[in-house]
């Protein structure tokens, strides 16, 4: 009995013509809201894969599932709190609960995904010579005594409060970014990115613009926390994802702002929401969560410059585009 040992089998998509240029890219976190909306971008391009990582914690297979069964498409799950062996040339690494209500509920958990899970990152991309980009946030300034922020702030963070698990969480990940990068010589990209909205964002998760969404749509009263003359910054999500794409592919490490500059009080925004979604539902005060920042708006001087990058989509514009998805997930819809 004579065995004979079988060739590897090429890998098909590898060894055609066609994908010879092709990028393999890790999306962790690919099933949540900014995530989903990047590979649906990224697949777009046909020399692209894409493999998500997620735990599905606060993302699902749902937005994803025009994907699922995709010959360039891969779903894993996986909690990057663990080690994962992927060979790619590309990690987008998103994986981390980004509102206030999901990062809290378990903060342990929460800070073990942005340092164990971002060095597990890190270690991957070590070893397969991968560029990785982190989502960093703006929380990394805390409640900041600069306004508009620029990236040469340090910030004003709290290192014991509620929200500490998150925003220092996301500044020793960027700290370890920069400490594989100089030791280990690691291709590094890190945005900091502005609160961000748009179709696909958890309907109940507590951020302010998907609260207002989903009570004006409800007839409710829409919350506005106290005093309502704290302001943000509001970023359409596909202005955010032409931004992470720019960013991973230009030269510059960053750290670089992302967002868009136009800046709104609580009060402000929710007469907008009204105004646009259902005049007829009334604004009411309620009690704030602890640490919130007074201000925040970006200076997006470094991202115009360096990666030629500015917001297309107005609050105005970006609101109703958001309207028929809600309107589905909640049962509203005709089309539903
Ligand atoms: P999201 O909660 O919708 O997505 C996060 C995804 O990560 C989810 O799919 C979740 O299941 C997954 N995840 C969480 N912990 C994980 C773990 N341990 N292992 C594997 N997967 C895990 O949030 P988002 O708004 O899409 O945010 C994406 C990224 O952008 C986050 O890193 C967030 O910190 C950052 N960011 C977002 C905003 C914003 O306004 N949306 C602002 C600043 C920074
Ligand atoms: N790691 C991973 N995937 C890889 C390579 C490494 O998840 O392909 C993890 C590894 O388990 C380790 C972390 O990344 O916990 C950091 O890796 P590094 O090589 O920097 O550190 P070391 O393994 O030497 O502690
Ligand atoms: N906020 C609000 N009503 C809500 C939810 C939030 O007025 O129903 C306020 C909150 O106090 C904060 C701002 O909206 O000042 C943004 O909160 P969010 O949780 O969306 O994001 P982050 O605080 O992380 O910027």
């Amino acid at each position: 009995h004579v065995v004979t040992k079988k060739p590897p089998t090429p890998s098909p998509l590898r060894n055609s013509k066609f994908f010879q240029s092709n990028m393999r890219i890790l999306v962790t976190g690919g099933a949540g809201f900014i995530g989903s909306h990047l590979v649906d971008k990224l697949m777009e391009n046909e020399k692209n894969e894409v493999i998500v990582a997620d735990n599905f914690f606060t993302g699902s297979k749902d937005n994803l599932r025009k994907w699922i069964g995709h010959p360039r498409f891969e779903l894993i799950r996986h909690d990057i709190t663990e080690p994962l062996l992927v060979e790619v040339d590309q990690i987008y690494h998103l994986a981390c609960p980004a509102s206030p209500i999901f990062y809290k509920h378990n903060p342990v958990k929460t800070i073990k995904t942005n340092v164990m899970g971002t060095m597990n990152m890190l270690g991957l991309a070590k070893r397969v010579g991968a560029r990785i980009l982190l989502t960093s946030t703006s929380e990394v300034y805390g409640d900041p005594l600069e306004h508009p922020q620029t990236e040469e702030y340090w910030g004003n963070v709290n290192p014991i409060g509620v929200r500490s698990c998150y925003d220092e969480g996301k500044r020793v990940a960027e700290t370890l970014m920069f400490d594989y990068h100089r030791q280990h010589g690691i291709e590094i990209r890190i945005a900091r990115i502005f609160n961000t909205y748009g179709p696909r964002m958890n309907i109940d998760d507590g951020r302010v613009v998907s609260n207002f969404i989903a009570q004006a749509l409800r007839g409710e009263p829409l919350t506005v926390q106290a005093p309502g003359t704290q302001t943000r910054s509001f970023c359409y999500v596909s202005d955010m994802v032409d931004g992470l794409i720019r960013l991973m592919e230009g030269e510059n490490t960053g750290p670089i702002n992302l967002g868009n500059p136009g800046e709104f009080t609580m009060m402000e925004l929710a007469e907008v929401v009204k105004e646009l979604i259902e005049p007829s539902v009334s604004i009411k005060i309620v009690e704030n969560t602890p640490d919130d920042p007074r201000q925040r708006k970006p200076n997006i001087t470094k991202a115009k410059q360096l990666l030629g990058w500015e917001p297309k989509i107005t609050l105005r514009q970006g609101l109703p585009l958001m309207e028929e998805d809600f309107k589905q997930r909640l049962g509203m819809s005709k089309k539903a």
